[in-house]
């Protein structure tokens, strides 16, 4: 990835570094304490991330009426669920389901900034937010995907969804074949984040 939008070699490093200096003069000056950070990023790890997306996806695909309803009302299918409490804020409220189909592949971008569904996909990557994949997204979204090794063919249509401060989507991929006799937590185990941004496909394990 990162020689494709040709970020610096010592990313992480320099980033890591800002990220400390940022927390330290923020905690000087008070405005937040020393776990902070800490919380929130706990927060995004065990409460709120892609384990709560492929849980949804999981029941998609076992219960097509499940599906259904997911998709006419995200919020409310997903509230029939057992996650973790706080899924209609932080976002939440605003979260659209796309669902992927034989002919249909769906793409979730957001042009403007980096909105993102994070109760059910957590903190959005860094490429994501990155204007080179915006924008070239919007624009050529098939040679980004074969970029990301996903060609899809001519005959499949690809739909780009951009998200925003009202709709956060998330994609809905297939249930690969072959996968009917394993169960629901098996089938979880297969729903990525990268398939729920339609990035990539779910595969059988
Ligand atoms: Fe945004």
């Amino acid at each position: 990835m990162s020689e494709r939008f040709k970020y610096r070699e010592d990313r992480e490093a320099h980033n890591a570094a800002r990220v400390r200096a940022l927390e330290a003069l923020l905690i000087k000056k008070g405005i937040i304490t020393d776990r902070t950070v800490d919380t929130v990023l706990e927060y995004f790890e065990t409460k709120m991330g892609p384990f709560n997306g492929a849980k949804i996806v999981a029941r998609a695909w076992v219960d097509p009426d499940f599906k259904r309803r997911l998709i006419e009302d995200t919020p409310k299918a997903i509230a029939e669920l057992d996650l973790p409490d706080g899924m209609a804020g932080a976002e939440g409220e605003h979260m659209r389901a796309v669902a992927n189909a034989p002919g249909i592949h769906n793409l979730i971008i957001c042009t403007l900034c980096s909105c993102y569904p994070w109760p059910v996909l957590g903190l959005p990557p860094y490429w994501y937010k990155d204007p080179t994949f915006r924008s070239r997204a919007a624009r050529e979204p098939r040679a980004v995907l074969a970029e990301f090794g996903l060609p899809i063919s001519e005959e499949v249509e690809v739909k780009v969804w951009d998200s925003s401060a009202q709709i956060r989507w998330f994609v809905v991929p297939e249930r690969p074949a072959g996968t009917e006799s394993l169960s629901e937590m098996e089938l979880e185990a297969l729903v990525t984040p990268e398939a729920m941004m339609g990035v990539a496909v779910a595969k059988a394990a």
